[in-house]
């Protein structure tokens, strides 16, 4: 590079976004005055000039950096414009630049390149790279001639190689400015190999996306073009979904007036519906949500009938006794009348009854279901059920988001949709058997239910709005309410449904069982008489149950039974005979004959008295039963265990009883002395589990009867709670407790003295089938248990602390 020296003077050449290379030669325009003053100069001169790369676009200041470039070729045009052909020939930067009018004459200092003779390894080892990198570069950029290729790759030193492909590179000129003004020639091949390796980098991402992008709109237009296939095909053989099936579904949804929200919502999902395929099976998930929407009632309500006379009309026609229930739920049914009639004078406050919820407790089979079913038949409204019985996810009560495969909204909408209107009855069947663990609780979606300060806008997950159940009429049963929580009971009205006596079970068998069971059996029209007496029977002796479901079903049997044997008469006699004609009387008899092996044979109760074994009473879910209580002693350190799956209540008043009888060992003669004897009192059926207090007497008398050595009277049974000074406190429950007694054939009742006005309640058929005797305190109650005076009497039982 002989010609390359320091201080050369040459006319500068602004070029815009244009940054020229030695070692290449290029072919530009000139059109400007500044430039074509400098093409002038220069082929005045030696035909060169300097090159340089302006900062803006406008004409101003160029970068220091630039190329000293040779005309090789100039044509000048009419215009007095040129075409120009410039070979590049060293790089260089601006010393210092001289005006001449608009001319600059620049004096530069070539970019300094130390070239040694031989390149090191590590020099051509990079060279070797730089030119790989560049062949890849070209093969993605596609924007380099095969010239340019050939040539870089038949290069062996670092300058022109660098210049070559910095002059190939699409790249923004400050870049190339940058390339440009690196004077170590190693320092110089390495940023190219940087520069080459990220835009080798960002093709091959670039590439990926198109690819990516390419692929989804080749699925897009694809699916495009099957779908209009599809519906091609499904109108060639006149199944066109077109946007009728949709219109539909949006009319069905408006028929049912929902509130501006729903339809608002239904409207979007129906417009993303419309978009879908109508096979994938997100579709098919809105498509069953919107039907959801369609089918749930959002205005409709039925006109309520308020006519009490008829209401009590409709009670006594469906459900025999129940007096009292039968009265509370005429008040709340006229409570509810006013409410609406208020509601009517003052328009504006909306037709909602927010009087409190019904609640009928009572055992099984005592008509509490069919009770709600009469409520609704008296108010003239549908009549709905939800058994909660062991429901313990709350996802049932308010369903599952719609994004799950499957989802479903809650037992709640479920109802809901069943009714068809807004104000149906709903009974919450059992709702003392929820029970609530890791998948949350389902009490409380229970009580947003029934508060009537939110049930307004109760929320389902699968309908993702909220449903107003404020005019529903809640109405719920339980066997207990032990067991539920407090927040729930104090929302609730309790109607109590107590058990049935035999008389009335009676009652209700022939006018209302054996009728409806006939009926169900397709022998409604048949001559089949139940007497008396076969009633009876399987009361005693095939049921043992406060309510009647047991005593349906086994006059069910009975006459399943009838039903085959008439038809196998038919058969072998080979004649139809009508149903009508059918007739058969039944008597105890019968249906022993029918029924097999009494089921209950009264032998929970010895008929002979015996010492330790006594009976009381308990009430349970299912209602009373008569509990009997077996104690024995032996040697021991007046130790007490008491079986029999007895809970902590009931061990309490084990050891209540006795340290009573403790306290009061100095006034009878006990035969066992308490201290130096262990007691086991026994409660069977050992499996079922029973707890409470009421047992605290039985317990003491049984304890008392092994003591004394003496067997109570036959046919006595108790209950009472009982304290360490022998009080006899009032009990629960006695209606249930007083029909078990009678049901197992008890005669004599010995009840808390504070139970007198219970008792009195009772109806006079139950009273009259039992002695009872109130006792105040335990020494009362032994007196009469064991006879006192006339044992005393007999010399076997010393009167005189009694
Ligand atoms: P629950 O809901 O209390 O368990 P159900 O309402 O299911 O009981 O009653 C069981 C059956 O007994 C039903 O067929 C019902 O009609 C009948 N039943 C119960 N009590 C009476 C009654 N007092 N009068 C007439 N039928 C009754």
């Amino acid at each position: 590079m002989k010609d390359q020296g320091f201080g050369e003077e040459f006319p500068l050449l602004p070029l815009r976004e244009l940054v020229l290379f030695p070692h290449t030669m290029i072919p530009v325009f000139i059109t400007y005055k500044l430039g074509m003053l400098a093409v002038s100069e220069a082929l005045r001169r030696d035909m060169r000039l300097f090159a340089a790369c302006l900062k803006t676009k406008e004409v101003g200041e160029t970068y220091p950096s630039g190329s000293v470039m040779r005309i090789v070729q100039h044509l000048r045009l009419p215009d007095n414009t040129f075409r120009v052909v410039l070979q590049g020939e060293y790089r260089a930067t601006i010393a210092s630049s001289v005006k001449q009018k608009d001319l600059a004459i620049v004096k530069v200092a070539p970019i300094m390149e130390a070239v040694a003779d031989s390149l090191s390894t590590e020099t051509i080892a990079l060279m070797r790279t730089v030119q790989n990198s560049f062949v890849q570069y070209a093969a993605l950029s596609k924007k380099v001639s095969t010239d340019t290729l050939n040539a870089v790759e038949k290069l062996e030193t670092p300058e022109p190689l660098a210049n070559l492909i910095c002059n190939a590179l699409v790249l923004k000129a400050e870049r190339k400015i940058a390339l440009l003004s690196i004077g170590d020639p190693m320092k110089r091949l390495e940023t190219i190999l940087e520069t080459l390796e990220m835009e080798n980098e960002i093709f091959g991402i670039q590439q990926n996306i198109s690819a990516q992008v390419k692929i989804r709109m080749e699925k897009n237009q694809r699916e495009y073009i099957l779908n209009e296939q599809l519906k091609e095909i499904h109108k060639e053989l006149g199944q066109d979904r077109g946007e009728d099936e949709f219109a539909e579904l949006e009319r069905s949804i408006e028929c049912k007036y929902p509130r501006a929200e729903v339809l608002l919502k239904a409207r979007k999902e129906l417009g993303r519906l419309r978009k879908l395929q109508s096979f994938s099976p997100e579709a098919g998930v809105l498509r069953a949500y919107l039907e959801w929407i369609a089918e749930l009632p959002w205005s409709d309500s039925s006109a309520d009938v308020l006519d009490l006379k008829e209401a009590e009309r409709i009670l006594d026609e469906n459900h025999f006794a129940l007096r009292k229930p039968k009265e509370r739920i005429l008040e709340f049914i006229a409570v509810h009348h006013l409410m609406a009639l208020g509601q009517e004078k003052t328009p504006g406050t909306g037709h909602t009854s927010k009087g409190p919820i019904l609640c009928f407790v009572g055992p099984p089979g005592t008509g509490k279901t069919s009770l709600g079913k009469s409520v609704a038949q008296a108010l003239g409204r549908r009549f709905v059920r939800i058994s909660l019985g062991g429901l313990r996810d709350e996802a049932e009560i308010r369903g599952h988001r719609k994004t799950y495969v499957g989802a479903l909204p809650g037992k709640i909408l479920q109802v809901m949709r069943k009714a068809g209107t807004i104000n149906p009855v709903l009974l919450l069947d059992e709702i003392d058997k929820l029970s609530s663990d890791f998948r949350g609780d389902p009490t409380s979606a229970l009580l947003e239910v029934l508060d009537p300060e939110q049930n307004g806008a109760f929320t389902d997950h699968y309908l993702e709005l909220t449903y107003d159940l404020s005019q529903v009429l809640f109405i719920t049963t339980a066997n207990s309410l032990h067991t539920l929580p407090y927040p729930l009971l104090d929302r609730m009205e309790i109607i109590e449904i107590p058990g049935y006596g035999e008389n009335e079970k009676l009652a209700i068998a022939q006018r209302f069982l054996v009728p409806k069971v006939l009926a169900e059996n397709g022998l409604g029209t048949a001559g089949i008489i139940f007497k008396d007496e076969a009633i009876h029977e399987i009361i005693r002796y095939w049921t043992m149950e406060s309510g009647v479901r047991n005593l349906e079903r086994e006059i069910a049997r009975c006459i399943r039974r009838i039903a085959r044997n008439a038809l196998e008469q038919d058969y072998e006699t080979d004649t139809a005979k009508p149903i009508s004609s059918f007739e058969q009387t039944l008597g105890q008899d019968e249906v022993e004959q029918l029924l097999g092996r009494r089921k209950y044979k009264n032998d929970l109760v010895f008929k002979e008295p015996r010492i330790g074994v006594v009976y009381g009473l308990a009430w349970t879910e299912t209602g009373g039963t008569v509990l009997p209580v077996e104690t024995s002693c032996f040697e021991g350190t007046g130790e007490l265990l008491i079986t029999g799956n007895v809970g902590e209540v009931m061990k309490e008043s084990g050891s209540i009883a006795l340290s009573y009888l403790r306290s009061i060992q100095d006034q009878y003669p006990f035969t066992e002395e308490l201290g130096k004897s262990n007691f086991h009192v026994h409660v069977p059926e050992g499996a079922i589990p029973k707890d409470g207090p009421s047992a605290g007497v039985t317990v003491a008398a049984s304890l008392f009867s092994t003591l004394c050595h003496l067997p109570p009277q036959p046919g006595f049974a108790m209950t009472g709670e009982l304290t360490l000074t022998g009080r006899v406190l009032p009990i629960g429950g006695l209606k249930e407790k007083v029909l078990a007694a009678i049901r197992n054939g008890m005669e004599q009742l010995l009840l808390p003295q504070d139970n007198q006005d219970d008792w009195a309640e009772l109806d006079g058929e139950i009273k009259a089938s039992l002695g009872v005797h109130f006792v105040e305190t335990v020494r009362e109650l032994f007196t009469l248990l064991f006879d006192v005076p006339k044992q005393a009497g007999s010399g076997a039982f010393p009167l005189q602390n009694l």
